[in-house]
């Protein structure tokens, strides 16, 4: 049974009561979640205060002593000021500060609290925080004096502060947890925008306390429902985290061209050439020449140490104009290397390692061979009676024997020569620059080696030999005329009785 004062009615004891019974088994949930999860404290010292406070207004409306509620009154006030402290450290922590490494912020915030225990340990001053009264009725009650006027401006100041700083620090995190701030400024909020509103319209200092109790419920009904869901708790998580967990760097310059922001990649990537840091420098400064060009253009560039980067520029544009540029730069040189191998790869023949058809067009794509002053002559070589090689000794000892004739027609190759697997057991060779008596003593002695090859199979003896065509380039000549020509000088070989070098063959016919 609640004790009901003279001249007060039971609302606010029922207010406390229920914010006691509820206050506490949150503020001890709360506590458990601080255990494991960072950033929960504030709630912790929200939900605390909350029951404390409340504890007190229940106290004052039992009492019959008022000079007892009056002092209960006073105690009961650096609460209102360690809540308003506990928003503001909320909100430092939810924006990724640690307001705990500053002395000076803790002791900014201790003050109004330490301040408000002064007050209600000296007589002198608690006087002017409340003070007993007499109503038309002759009851005794308190009456607030004008100190409780400065503590609610400076210690609500404190917590619409912790409240901007909340809404400010929403667009600082990933967009799914921007909910988590109007969550806290709504929870932390609410006994303060309660205590405010009691300030300003009621004079009675125990409606001010239950109309800070009655936004304390508010308080414990949203982080309970958060408690209960284990949900949006805790530290959100910042948009400088993620570009910080990011192994690309990432390089933002404003409009002017000066660095705002480099995440740790960029930082460390670019610390090899510029090792004290980049922020607030012109990009030109903090760049080499080439990464600055490849900033500009978007695409691979090589660091000075050998890095293959690829950099991709974004302008981020509000209306017309370009308010910042973000250049994210990847390290892609082992990608790169596996890229060249394989291009490599894509031009080389798997049996023999020689280069293929591929090369050859690539080859007279980009070299102006037939264009060039010195003479060109294309070897067309083809292995004879292949067939019956296969069809004697298996397809395993005629691959054998492409081989071997390719080991045969890559020796001596000067830096110049083009040799590739042209087909099944064809090669050809494009020898730049040679005198046509060196091209003839050249394949004479490929035909004679060849047919020196000793390749030994089950059935017995292997016999290589190889027919050869010659011809040279003549003005006016593409590609294909230079190949039908070595092609018709082959077959000439061939027709001739095959293990022999035919042509060179110029204008319509073998030599
Ligand atoms: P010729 O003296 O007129 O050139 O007679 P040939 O038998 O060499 O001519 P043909 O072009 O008729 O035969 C070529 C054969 O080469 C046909 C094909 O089965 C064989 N061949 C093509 N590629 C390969 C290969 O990679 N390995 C093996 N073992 N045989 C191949
Ligand atoms: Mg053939
Ligand atoms: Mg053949």
């Amino acid at each position: 049974m609640l004790w009901v004062k003279d001249g007060d009615s039971v609302g606010p004891q029922v207010v406390f009561a229920l914010a006691v019974a509820l206050g506490v088994p949150a503020c001890l949930a709360m506590l458990w979640r601080a255990r494991s999860e960072q950033g929960v404290w504030p709630s912790v010292v929200l939900l605390a205060g909350g029951a404390l406070w409340s504890a007190a207004g229940l106290a004052m409306t039992m009492t019959p002593d008022v000079e007892l509620e009056r002092q209960i009154y006073a105690w009961s006030a650096p609460v209102f000021g360690v809540a308003a402290a506990a928003i503001v450290w909320q909100a430092l922590t939810m924006t990724g500060r640690r307001p705990g490494r500053s002395p000076w912020l803790v002791a900014a915030l201790a003050l109004e609290p330490a301040v408000m225990v002064v007050v209600a340990a000296v007589p002198a001053l608690t006087a002017r925080l409340a003070r007993v009264g007499t109503g038309p009725d002759g009851v005794t009650h308190l009456v607030n004096g004008p100190l409780v006027y400065v503590h609610t401006a400076v210690a609500g100041g404190m917590a619409v502060l912790g409240g901007a700083l909340l809404v400010a620090g929403r667009s600082r995190v990933v967009t799914g947890h921007q909910g988590r701030f109007a969550v806290a400024a709504l929870a932390m909020g609410a006994p303060t925008a309660a205590a405010l509103a009691g300030v300003a319209l009621v004079r009675d200092p125990v409606l001010v306390v239950a109309a800070a109790s009655a936004g304390y419920v508010a308080t414990i009904a949203i982080l309970g429902s958060r408690l209960v869901r284990s949900r949006d708790l805790g530290v959100p998580l910042g948009v400088h985290q993620v570009l910080g967990a990011l192994g690309d760097a990432v390089l933002v310059t404003d409009a002017s061209g000066i660095v705002a922001q480099a995440n740790p990649a960029a930082r460390a990537m670019l610390g090899r050439w510029s090792p004290d840091g980049p922020e607030g420098k012109h990009w030109s400064a903090v760049l080499t020449p080439e990464l600055a060009e490849a900033l500009r253009r978007s695409g691979t560039v090589t660091a000075p140490d050998g890095t293959v980067l690829d950099v991709r520029t974004t302008e981020i544009r509000t209306g017309r104009s370009t308010v910042a540029t973000v250049a994210v730069a990847r390290d892609v040189t082992e990608l790169e290397l596996l890229r060249t191998q394989l291009a490599e790869q894509a031009l080389r023949d798997d049996l023999t390692g020689l280069h293929n058809r591929r090369h050859l067009d690539q080859v007279l794509g980009e070299r102006d061979l037939l264009g060039g002053s010195t003479t060109l002559t294309a070897a067309m070589v083809d292995i004879d009676r292949f067939k019956s090689v296969n069809d004697r000794h298996g397809h395993a000892v005629g691959d054998q024997v492409i081989i071997a004739v390719a080991g045969v027609l890559s020796r001596d190759l000067r830096a110049d020569d083009v040799l590739v697997r042209f087909g099944g057991e064809e090669f050809l060779a494009l020898l730049p620059g040679a005198a046509v008596d060196d091209v003839r003593d050249r394949a004479e002695e490929w035909r004679r080696a060849c047919s020196a090859l000793t390749v030994v199979s089950e059935r017995g003896p292997v016999a290589v030999t190889v027919s050869i065509g010659l011809a040279q380039a003549e003005p006016g000549d593409d590609a294909d005329d230079l190949l039908r020509r070595a092609d018709a000088a082959l077959y000439a070989a061939k027709r001739a009785g095959r293990d022999q070098v035919v042509g060179p063959v110029t204008g319509g016919g073998a030599a």
